[in-house]
């Protein structure tokens, strides 16, 4: 696929300041072990649940600094390439029919949007469209060449309304933030109830994670969390969404074995659930009352 046909971006660490975290934001545990090192960076695990993260790693406004120049040349060579992937893991999960489900204007919110293609084509089929983006020349770009509507900045930031968007996407994006939790917990108060979100992100869990180990293309110094199908499904039910569909891709990276092998480990990959990226359909539950205090 052509996933496995194109280098993941990343940054150098070193430069920022970094701050050690304490404790599993996902079960809250103190202890997690090394378990892959990278150049200038480690990834460590966490005891209790698995949920593999870096640490110590930079903030949140260092991080910002790292998706300038560079990083919206790199958006804009790739563009159709990633848009014709979300469009085949959207596909996958079945948008379409989920999307003939849904009455009067709906409403598409893809954050981490990078130039617009995804947006542009949603706002193409009648939706409303909005992106976020943190990437400003990507965003500016985006807002100028396809006349879309992107907030420039962090998801938090942009403040949307409560219950504002039939459907939230993001590809590639949860693994590049600080607090998931945070970022899980803002998705769901802009949501609609019964309202989509998807999500797509690297599956440490993957074959080609297993096999590559600290040379996996995804173990990277921006990456700050690396999820596996247990834990980013913890991370769902924890913020209140329900699981509907799920899916893998890819099993070797191009170049890594000859094309029959690869093919092969490809489709052995999808079928078992192993596959390098992992795409998530989920909807939004009802929100759950907190019990008043009894007197
Ligand atoms: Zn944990």
């Amino acid at each position: 696929m052509l996933h496995s046909d194109m280098k993941t971006y990343s940054s150098t660490a070193g430069k920022e300041r970094l701050r050690y975290i304490t404790h599993c934001t996902l079960c809250n545990s103190y202890e997690h072990k090394p378990i892959i090192s990278g150049d200038g960076f480690l990834f460590v695990k966490c005891n209790s649940c698995g949920l593999v993260f870096q640490n110590p790693q930079p903030g949140e406004i260092e991080l910002r600094e790292r998706y300038g120049g560079d990083y919206f040349r790199y958006e804009k060579d790739n563009e159709k390439n990633f848009f014709n992937l979300m469009l085949l893991g959207l596909r996958d999960i079945g948008f379409n029919k989920i999307a003939s489900q849904l009455n009067g204007k709906k409403s598409f919110l893809d954050v981490g949007c990078a130039t617009g293609m995804l947006i542009h084509h949603m706002k193409s089929n009648g939706w409303a469209e909005q992106g976020v983006e943190i990437c400003r020349p990507s965003a500016i770009y985006g807002i100028r060449d396809k006349g879309v509507k992107i907030f420039i900045g962090t998801l938090e930031e942009a403040c949307f309304e409560p219950e504002s968007f039939n459907v939230i996407h993001c590809s590639h994006l949860i693994e590049h933030l600080t607090d998931p939790l945070r970022f899980f917990t803002e998705v769901f108060r802009i949501l609609k109830p019964g309202g989509f979100f998807i999500v797509t992100t690297p599956n440490i869990d993957g074959f080609q994670a297993r096999l590559f180990k600290e040379k996996w293309r995804s173990a990277i110094a921006d990456h700050m969390y690396l999820f596996s199908r247990k834990t980013i499904e913890k991370l769902f039910h924890r913020t209140g969404f329900k699981v509907l569909k799920s899916k893998t891709w890819g099993g070797l990276a191009k170049g890594t074995a000859p094309a029959i092998v690869k093919g092969f480990a490809d489709f052995l990959a999808k079928k078992m659930g192993i596959g390098d990226v992992m795409i998530y359909l989920t909807q939004k539950g009802p929100t759950v009352k907190l019990k008043e205090p009894s007197a």
